[in-house]
């Protein structure tokens, strides 16, 4: 009876082992994608910086427009007041001139605020370019290093199930019925350890009764809290 459930509690570990790398296999792909969506993330604020820039390349454009089509302007009226018939024309002329030029500084005001902005995203599309290509870099390295775990995980996962299957006929069918059924139902724990008088998976307390015949190993008896099967190791 003792080896039987020392085997049993042997066969705990290794299903414990097998569920934790099957878990570990089956969370991959979700973590790549999550290491993924980083790197997506960081595109998409470059692509946003970069529309941003060509936005404000558009607008300083514009603006320069804006002073071509006023110098033309001022060269019209400074050609018409060369030709100029009376005093009011020619007042009026240097007027509108006046009034033109600073027209031209106010835009030219505007302009400096846009090259500062085109300065300040082309700076930060210029570090979000490196960290972006460094992300992808990582990331293709990490992807490798997962991918080998990966396989290290599923060779040990065989090299269990392998171990598994030869532990498997040093257990009573009817204890390892009794195993499977409450491992189902109880998250993967069928055995339980007692250790300081209670039940290591549920801390509930075994009576000295129960300890004793834990002890002497003449019966399997569960656990009255959690109904896992109980196992007494000495230290
Ligand atoms: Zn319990």
């Amino acid at each position: 009876m003792k080896e039987d459930l020392f085997n049993l509690l042997a066969l705990q570990e290794i299903d414990d082992a097998i569920q934790g790398l099957q878990h570990s296999i089956e969370s991959l792909p979700e973590v790549i994608k999550q290491k993924e969506r980083r790197v997506e993330e960081k595109e998409s604020l470059l692509d946003e910086k970069r529309a941003n820039l060509k936005e404000v390349l558009k607008l300083e454009r514009s603006k320069e427009r804006e002073i071509d089509e006023i110098r033309d302007r001022i060269v019209k009226h400074e050609r018409q007041r060369l030709e100029a018939k009376t005093n009011i024309e020619y007042q009026t002329l240097t007027h509108e001139i006046e009034v033109e030029k600073s027209k031209i500084l106010e835009i030219e005001e505007d302009l400096k605020l846009v090259w500062e902005r085109m300065d300040a995203l082309e700076h930060e599309i210029k570090e979000l370019e490196a960290e972006t290509a460094n992300a992808k870099n990582m990331l293709e390295q990490e992807k490798v290093q997962l991918l080998a775990k990966r396989k290290e995980w599923e060779d040990e996962l065989d090299k269990l199930k392998d171990k598994r299957k030869r532990l498997l006929p040093h257990i009573p069918e009817l204890l390892l019925q009794r195993y499977e059924r409450i491992r189902k139902n109880k998250g993967g724990k069928g055995v339980a350890l007692v250790k300081d008088n209670v039940c290591t998976a549920c801390g509930a307390e075994v009576p000295p009764y129960k300890i004793a015949i834990l002890k002497s190993y003449r019966e399997i008896l569960t656990c009255e809290s959690c109904g896992r099967i109980l196992i007494w190791k000495e230290d």
